[in-house]
C-alpha cells in the first residue's frame, strides 16, 4: 500500500497533470525545469460543525505518532490512519526571486516567486475567500463565530494542511553529504553539462561522497556572524546560517525557503493579517518528493533550529510539522532534469500559480517577474497586472473582509473599528501575532528587514478593481 506520504504527493501532482491538460500552454517547455509546490487538505471521516482544529486532529497519525512529535522525536513514517477525503488547494511553480533593487513601494509586485513561498501566499488567499463563504454559511473548511463584538474564523475540527514539495527547500535544509547514488546523478551531469556547472574545487578535491556536501544558490545573511567558507568538499557551507534567495546575479533580501519554512513552524502559515480573522494554522505535514534527502538535516533546519528559543505567546507556539518523503518525481522538477542525462535544462522563469475556489471553480494565473505575464511597458503599472497574491490584493482582501465583518456588527468594537490605514500599520495591528514575530525576530536577529517604505502603502492609492465574493 502507498505510504500517506505517496497519497498526498500523487494527489498534488495530478492535479497539475490535470491543469497542464485543461491548459497545455501552462506547461513547462522540455528544455526547463522548475520547484513545485502546493497545499492539501485532509478531512476527517466526518467534520462536525462548532468544532476546531486541535493539536491532536492530524487524520493522518495515530495517538502514539502525535506523541513522538510532541516529544521532538525522528518522525518519518506518521502516516498510518488513511484520510476519508484529500482535496488539493493550492498549487504554485517557481523558482525566481527579485533583487533588492526591483522591489515596489506599491506592493503590487510578488517579489519571492519561489513556489513554497507562491504556494503559501495561494492558501493566505483561499482563507480570505473562506472567511467570506464562511459568513454565509457555505464554507467546508471554516467556521464562523463572534463574541463580545470580535468575529473569528477557526478552521473546521480535523481539517490538516499538508504541504507538498518537489524538491527539499533551498537554503540551511538542502546542505547535506552527498550520497553515493547522489554521486552517480552529478557524474553522469558533468558529461551532459560540462565542468563548467560545477565547482573546479569540487571536482579537484572530493574524492570520496564523505567529503562532499550538497549545495545551495543562497547566500549567508549580510550581517551574519559566520559565513560560507567555500572551500573544497565537505567545508563548503557552514550548517544552521540564515540565508538569502540569491536574484540574477544581484543580492536579494528575500530569506530562503528554509528559513521562512522555520518561521511558518512558528508563527503559522496565516501571516500577520489573516491573524485578525484566524488562529495560527501550523503544516501537519511537509512531504517532499523524491530528491537527494536528508531527514536529520530537514528537520534541525525547519524545527530543530527554533528549538532553544522559547514561543507561546497568544496561541502561537514551536509547532513540528512531520517531514516525509515519498518515491514520486516530479516530472518537471530539478531531480528529474538531474536524472535526464541525455539533455541539459535551466530553470523556468514563469510561475503558474492555481487556487482552488469555494465553488469547485478555480483561479490560474502565470506570473513573471513578480507579475501577470504579458505586463509591459505602462500595463505594469495597471491593477490588471498584479498578481493575485501580491501584498496589495491581500491587503484589498483584508480590507473587504474586515469591512463586511464590521457591516455585520451592532457593538463596533475597536479592533475593526475600519479606517484606511497603511499595510504596514494593519500588520502590527495583531497584538498576539507582533509579540511573537518580535520573539521570533529577538531569536534571529540576523534576520533581513526590509526598507519600512515598501510596506508604507495603502489601498486608497490604488484602483480598488478586487476581487472574491
Ligand atoms: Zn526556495
Amino acid at each position: 500500500m502507498a505510504s500517506s506520504s505517496d497519497r498526498l504527493v500523487k494527489l498534488a501532482f495530478s492535479s497539475f497533470s490535470n491543469l497542464m491538460v485543461r491548459q497545455p500552454t501552462l506547461t513547462p517547455a522540455a528544455h526547463e525545469w522548475t520547484n513545485f509546490a502546493a497545499i492539501v487538505a485532509t478531512f476527517p471521516a466526518s467534520v462536525s460543525p462548532n468544532q476546531t482544529q486541535g493539536k491532536s486532529d492530524n487524520p493522518l497519525l495515530t495517538s502514539s505518532e502525535s506523541v513522538a512529535l510532541d516529544d521532538g522525536s525522528v518522525v518519518q513514517e506518521g502516516f498510518s490512519t488513511p484520510p476519508q477525503k484529500m482535496e488539493t488547494i493550492c498549487m504554485a511553480t517557481g523558482t525566481k526571486c527579485l533583487s533588492a533593487s526591483a522591489m515596489s513601494e506599491r506592493g503590487d509586485l510578488v517579489h519571492d516567486s519561489h513556489a513554497e513561498v507562491l504556494a503559501r501566499r495561494c492558501l493566505m488567499r483561499f482563507f480570505y475567500q473562506e472567511c467570506l463563504n464562511s459568513i454565509r454559511g457555505s464554507s467546508d473548511f471554516l467556521d464562523f463565530g463572534g463574541s463580545h463584538g470580535i468575529h473569528r474564523f477557526t478552521v473546521k475540527r480535523g481539517i490538516g494542511f499538508h504541504l507538498v514539495v518537489s524538491h527539499t527547500p533551498c537554503g540551511d535544509a538542502s546542505i547535506f553529504p552527498v550520497q553515493p547514488e547522489d554521486r552517480q546523478v552529478i557524474e553522469k551531469r558533468k558529461k551532459v553539462d560540462g565542468p563548467e556547472e560545477f565547482s573546479p574545487k569540487r571536482q579537484k578535491t572530493a574524492t570520496s561522497i564523505h567529503e562532499d556536501t550538497h549545495r545551495t544558490g543562497a547566500k549567508c545573511v549580510p550581517n551574519a556572524t559566520a559565513c560560507d567558507s567555500y572551500l573544497s568538499g565537505k567545508d563548503y557551507h557552514i550548517i544552521g546560517a540564515l540565508r538569502t534567495k540569491p536574484g540574477r546575479g544581484h543580492p536579494t533580501l528575500s530569506m530562503s525557503c528554509s528559513d521562512k519554512m522555520m518561521k511558518w513552524n512558528v508563527l503559522g502559515l496565516q501571516g500577520a493579517l489573516l491573524s485578525d480573522f484566524l488562529g495560527p494554522i501550523y503544516l501537519v505535514s511537509l512531504c517532499i518528493a523524491k530528491c537527494p534527502f536528508n531527514f536529520a538535516s530537514i528537520r534541525q533546519s525547519l524545527v530543530g533550529r527554533s528549538e532553544k528559543f522559547s514561543f507561546s505567546t497568544g496561541g502561537f507556539r514551536r509547532h513540528a510539522p512531520v517531514i516525509s518523503q515519498s518515491d514520486l518525481i516530479f516530472s518537471h522538477g530539478k531531480h528529474q532534469a538531474d536524472l535526464d542525462v541525455t539533455t541539459q535544462k535551466s530553470t523556468c522563469h514563469k510561475s503558474i500559480l492555481w487556487i482552488r475556489n469555494g465553488d469547485s471553480s478555480s483561479s490560474v494565473e502565470v506570473i513573471i517577474n513578480g507579475k501577470k505575464q504579458g505586463a509591459t511597458g505602462k500595463s505594469k503599472l495597471s491593477p490588471s497586472s498584479r498578481s493575485m497574491v501580491c501584498k496589495m490584493e491581500l491587503f484589498l482582501l483584508y480590507e473587504q473582509l474586515a469591512d463586511r465583518l464590521q457591516s455585520m456588527l451592532s457593538n463596533h468594537s475597536p479592533r475593526l473599528q475600519q479606517e484606511r490605514t497603511s499595510y504596514a500599520f494593519a500588520k502590527r495591528k495583531n497584538v498576539s501575532y507582533s509579540s511573537c514575530r518580535e520573539d521570533f525576530a529577538a531569536a534571529f536577529p540576523e534576520w533581513t528587514r526590509k526598507p519600512s517604505k515598501l510596506l508604507e502603502f495603502s489601498t486608497t492609492t490604488t484602483d480598488t478593481e478586487t476581487t472574491v465574493d
